[in-house]
């Protein structure tokens, strides 16, 4: 089969087409032929070499759709045909937190493409279990990124932070590939949304995407803009995509309020003033990858038309180096897609 291998650390030439035999579903494992991975800034982080832990001459890719060609022995969950997205790493399905619907805090077996093979190829086997069936009518490009960043703010905004509608929810770095999709499940969850940029051009795209009130933060500032916009109230939610901007984010938000964190740009420590969290009663949360059910939840959201995932550019999985190339320069809004040969 061909597949992009990451060769060494380095840049976007380091990817090279290459062939590989196709793998075997052992027992308990499905055979995918890959239609569709989204190029996620982890990949370009990942071939960068600057993720602990990872390792290079491997296939890169964790957002992959694609359908079922071959099933392992003992496979009964899955007929060759299905349509399915890949959960985004291994699970044990055994341990304490699998048990209790948390496949995302399985410490067990690892994720596709950082401790074993990714989704940058024509075919990958994956254990049953995480292949999540697509519903009829979601395209293989929108399947694609249910997994991470669709499921990763359904999460967010529903799990962890409780959303109801009428909720005012902060939003920022609100053009990046969590914010679009936020943007477009408040909405569809019955909230107000206030999308914070750095960049005023992004006014007009942050508005189609369902933003109803869109803050050009000056010098990372935005906290008197969101005052000004609640009626001195702040926001219900606040979801933290980018990490230096945390200071500013909590004092945006309302007596009771919540922070999810999910965004940790800099990788930089940031100051936190107790006597606000004390004063204000609120609570800041980390929020990450979604365990197997909400990735369900984001695929029929997808399906309802509720949710539309963001895509600039599809290109074929030889294009790879380009698509990294496109990520790092911010030449796209929203995700860079590898469909065919
Ligand atoms: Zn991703
Ligand atoms: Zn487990």
């Amino acid at each position: 089969m061909h597949a992009v291998i990451l060769e060494a650390f380095g840049a976007p030439e380091t990817l090279k087409v290459r062939e590989l035999a196709t793998p075997e579903p052992r027992a308990g494992e499905i055979l995918v032929r890959v239609r569709a991975a989204g190029v996620c800034h982890h990949d370009v982080l990942h071939r960068a070499g600057k993720l602990p832990g990872a390792k290079a001459g491997v296939v890169l890719g964790h957002e992959t759709a694609g359908e079922v060609v071959a099933l392992g022995a003992g496979v009964t969950t899955h007929r060759a045909g299905d349509r399915v997205v890949v959960y985004q790493r291994r699970f044990c399905g055994a341990c304490r937190n699998c048990l209790r619907g948390r496949q995302d805090m399985c410490r067990a077996v690892g994720v596709p493409a950082v401790d074993t093979e990714g989704g940058y190829a024509e075919y990958v086997s994956v254990p049953a279990a995480m292949g999540i069936h697509v519903p009829d009518g979601v395209a293989w490009h929108a399947a694609a990124l249910a997994c991470c960043p669709v499921a990763t703010s359904v999460r967010a905004l529903t799990s962890v932070a409780g959303i109801r509608p009428g909720d005012t929810v902060l939003v920022t770095g609100a053009s990046g590939g969590l914010g679009v999709h936020q943007l477009q499940l408040v909405r569809a969850l019955g909230g107000r949304s206030i999308a914070v940029t750095s960049d005023a051009r992004k006014t007009g795209f942050l508005k189609q995407n369902g933003a109803d009130e869109v803050v050009v933060a000056k010098d990372g500032a935005f906290g008197a803009e969101v005052w000004r916009l609640t009626g001195k109230r702040g926001v219900d939610i606040a979801l933290e995509n980018v990490g230096p901007s945390m200071g500013e984010t909590l004092r945006a938000l309302t007596t009771g309020g919540i922070a999810v964190v999910l965004g940790n740009i800099g990788g930089e420590a940031v100051p936190v003033a107790p006597g606000l969290l004390i004063g204000r009663r609120l609570r800041v949360v980390g929020s990450g990858m979604a365990p197997v059910d909400e990735v369900r939840q984001a695929l029929a959201l997808i399906a309802r038309g509720l949710v539309r995932p963001v895509i600039s550019a599809v290109l074929p999985f030889t294009d790879a180096p380009r698509a990294h190339r496109m990520l790092e320069e911010r030449a796209v809004e929203g995700r860079v897609i590898l469909e065919g040969w």
